[in-house]
């Protein structure tokens, strides 16, 4: 199911519009807005699948508009949006060390457009936040980021900076758990940044 589209609305607004699932909610928590589940998941099952689109970062504007059937929003190229991928709705997906979902390596590329699903990677209970580990997938917030993180978990490295700022040990750590796609523009990122 194609959720995504992106349509230029004039020479410096790019509108996107996304649909979100009826299982989950925008809404305001600890970390300003986030996505939250109006049901439960066991550890494994997927949570959502969602698509974005592979756009290079130079080329996003500081503001876009997202259309969803929940509300537009307003969202921002230094806050929402990493690397080369525009995501939709999910971008409102707030970061925790310990988070409770991953991508389930079954991305598949279809020109521009990324689909993939996010499981969960412990249960996940009613009115739960949606959590992910940024450096998961991105690999360089360009000096944003966040800089210190409150997560509280025992491996919170404080500042989240993107994959490339984490140490070759962390980098392994956490390889598998990143996405087929994310891996592949990580290494290609990794050999550049090496010569
Ligand atoms: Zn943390």
């Amino acid at each position: 199911m194609n959720t995504f589209e992106i349509n230029k609305l004039n020479s410096n607004l790019i509108g996107i519009k996304s649909i979100v699932p009826d299982f989950l909610e925008i809404k305001n928590g600890t970390y300003g807005l986030g996505i939250f589940t109006k049901k439960s998941f066991k550890k494994g099952e997927i949570v959502y699948s969602t698509n974005c689109l592979v756009i290079p970062y130079d080329e996003l504007n500081e503001e876009m508009k997202i259309r969803t059937n929940v509300g537009e929003f307003t969202i921002s190229k230094y806050i929402h949006c990493c690397d080369d991928f525009l995501y939709g709705w999910d971008c409102f997906l707030n970061h925790n060390c310990n988070s409770n979902i991953k991508d389930l390596d079954d991305n598949v590329k279809d020109g521009q457009i990324l689909f993939y699903s996010k499981i969960a990677t412990r249960d996940i209970e009613e009115g739960d936040e949606l959590l992910i580990n940024y450096n998961h997938f991105c690999f360089d917030f360009d000096g944003i980021g966040i800089f210190n993180c409150n997560c509280g978990c025992v491996n919170c490295p404080g500042e989240i900076k993107g994959f490339k700022y984490l140490s070759k040990d962390n980098q392994m750590k956490i390889f598998e758990e990143i996405s087929k796609e994310e891996r592949k523009y990580f290494l290609e990122k990794l050999k550049e940044n090496d010569i």
